[in-house]
């Protein structure tokens, strides 16, 4: 292999280790952000189901206050039952009090279910509440390990981007600006291994003069735009 054709090569195997690299270190972040996320959505769950415990709680305790305020009708018609001085009032006061004991009975049941409600509730609630602790200490473990690796990564991608920048000084002049904007479309795939005389890129085969000219260490771009380097050649 000429020494152009080895140091593409060489480009080509960096950039796509470089490239690997990044995007393990880009992964960490974005990982990271989506589980935040999925807590924060709990959250605002947790708070929907605090805020509806609450409401439960209003209504049961307007019944338990209505409740009160009908026992003590109640007492009071007693009170005026036993001070009756006819029949008529009495019979009346005596009906009066079974529809008021009759609605109170009704309005126990009530209660005794919204009790059963609000008791459903919060334990629903405990049960939510121990699920978003245990995802935001997974949350928290995942995020330190990433923290952990970030360093090394960025310290091996920054190795990677110094050998690639060494290599590239083997790229003529007059191909850089050309080259450049192909890895800024393409990141490592710019460049492209010639099989046989297949293009690994688009697999279109080249003519025979194209591999003559690369086996001279020449820079030839395919039409699909790549550099290419012979990858059998040795
Ligand atoms: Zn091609």
């Amino acid at each position: 292999m000429t020494p152009n054709g080895a140091g593409l090569k060489e480009i080509h195997n960096l950039r796509l280790r470089l490239q690997e690299l990044t995007d393990e270190i880009a992964r960490g972040p974005r990982q990271i952000a989506a589980r935040q996320q999925l807590v924060d959505k709990k959250k605002t769950e947790l708070e929907a189901r605090r805020a509806k415990l609450k409401l439960l709680k209003v209504a049961a305790d307007q019944k338990n206050l209505q409740l009160k305020t009908n026992e003590a009708k109640i007492h009071d018609l007693q009170g005026k039952l036993n001070a009756a001085t006819s029949n008529r009032e009495f019979d009346a006061l005596r009906s009066q009090i079974a529809a008021d004991s009759m609605a109170n009975s009704v309005l126990e049941d009530e209660i005794l279910e919204a009790l059963e409600g609000c008791d459903a509730a919060q334990k629903e609630i405990t049960t939510f509440e121990a699920e978003i602790a245990t995802a935001e200490a997974e949350l928290a473990k995942f995020t330190a390990q990433v923290k952990q690796k970030e360093p090394d990564l960025m310290a091996q991608a920054a190795q990677l981007e110094a050998k690639v920048t060494d290599i590239e000084k083997i790229l003529p002049a007059d191909i850089l600006p050309q080259y450049r904007r192909l890895v800024q479309s393409y990141g490592p795939r710019a460049l492209a291994p010639v099989h046989g005389t297949a293009c690994g890129e688009c697999f279109v085969g080249q003519r025979q003069q194209t591999i003559v000219e690369l086996r001279a260490g020449k820079m030839v771009f395919c039409t699909c735009g790549r550099l290419m380097y012979l990858a059998d050649d040795e």
